[in-house]
C-alpha cells in the first residue's frame, strides 16, 4: 500500500517524476548551474559525465552485469543472496533481488494508477530451472530456434534475479511480440526506465543481443543507468559498454 500511495502521489503531480529512489543521481557540488552563470560566453554544460566504469559488468551480483551468449555468468551456477518475493500481481510467483523487487512494486503500482494492469509472468530462474526451461524449448523448437528465444543455463539474465517478463491483465499477447502494441507494452516502453528497468531485447537488435525482440522482458539496471540509456538512446547494454555483439555462442 505504501508503494501505491507513493505512485499515486507521483502521478497526481508529475507523470514524468523520475526515479523511485532519491539517491539515484549523483549530487554535483561546487559547479554552478548554467542558468545562474553571469558570464557572457556560453558555458559548456556542467552535466557530469556518466561513469561507465562505476560498477562491474562482470560480477554477477552487480546491477550492471552484462550476461549474453558470449558472457556467461561466472560462476555459471551463481545464485543471488538477496532474493525476495515481489508484492505484485503474478502468473508465476515473482522472486527478484531486493532492489529490483522494490522497483517492480513501484512500477506496477504506478501503472495501475494509470489504469494499466500488469503482472509478473516470469522472474528469477535458478541454474537448474533454466536447464529445464531451455531443454523444453529445444525439445519444442530445435536448438537453433530455441537459442533465439531462451538462454542456455548460466547465460540467462533471469538467473541474476534482475529480470522480469511482464504480462498484461487480463492476459493479452503473453510472451508474444504483439505485446508491444498492448497498452501494457506501450506503457512499459515509455515508462519502465523511470523505475530503473531497461528493455533488454529491443526490436531489430538480434545481431547485437542474440535474441529476438522481447517487448515483455525488462532488466533492472538501477535508475541511474536506466536514465542514461534513455537519454542517450543507446538501445543495448552491449553497445553502451562497447562490448562485442553476441549473436551466437562461441562454441
Ligand atoms: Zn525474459
Amino acid at each position: 500500500m505504501v508503494g501505491l500511495a507513493i505512485a499515486l502521489g507521483l502521478s497526481a503531480c508529475a507523470p514524468a517524476a523520475p526515479t523511485p529512489t532519491p539517491d539515484a543521481r549523483p549530487t554535483v557540488t561546487g559547479i554552478p548551474a548554467p542558468s545562474q552563470s553571469p558570464t557572457a560566453t556560453p558555458t559548456p554544460s556542467p552535466e557530469p559525465t556518466f561513469d561507465r566504469g562505476a560498477r562491474s559488468i562482470d560480477d554477477p551480483a552487480s546491477l550492471w552485469v552484462v550476461a549474453n551468449k558470449l558472457r556467461p555468468l561466472q560462476p555459471a551456477d551463481y545464485a543471488p543472496a538477496d532474493l525476495r518475493a515481489a508484492d505484485i500481481p503474478y502468473v508465476y510467483e515473482p522472486v527478484l533481488r531486493a532492489d529490483a523487487a522494490a522497483a517492480a512494486e513501484q512500477l506496477v503500482a504506478a501503472a495501475a494508477a494509470e489504469g494499466i494492469a500488469l503482472a509478473a509472468q516470469s522472474t528469477y530462474r535458478s541454474y537448474a530451472s533454466q536447464q529445464r526451461v531451455y531443454a523444453g524449448w529445444v525439445a519444442q523448437l530445435g536448438q537453433e530456434a530455441a537459442d533465439l528465444t531462451s538462454a542456455r543455463p548460466g547465460h540467462s539474465e533471469h538467473q541474476t534475479g534482475l529480470s522480469i517478463d511482464f504480462s498484461a491483465v487480463p492476459a493479452n499477447c503473453t510472451l508474444d511480440q504483439c505485446f508491444a502494441q498492448t497498452p501494457q507494452g506501450q506503457w512499459l516502453a515509455a515508462n519502465a526506465w523511470r523505475y530503473g528497468f531497461h528493455l533488454r531485447y529491443p526490436e531489430g537488435a538480434t545481431p547485437v543481443t542474440g535474441y529476438e525482440f522481447e517487448p515483455w522482458h525488462y532488466r533492472y539496471v538501477g535508475p541511474e543507468l536506466a536514465a542514461e540509456l534513455h537519454e542517450t538512446g543507446i538501445r543495448t547494454l552491449e553497445e553502451f559498454f562497447e562490448l562485442p555483439p553476441a549473436p551466437d555462442y562461441a562454441g
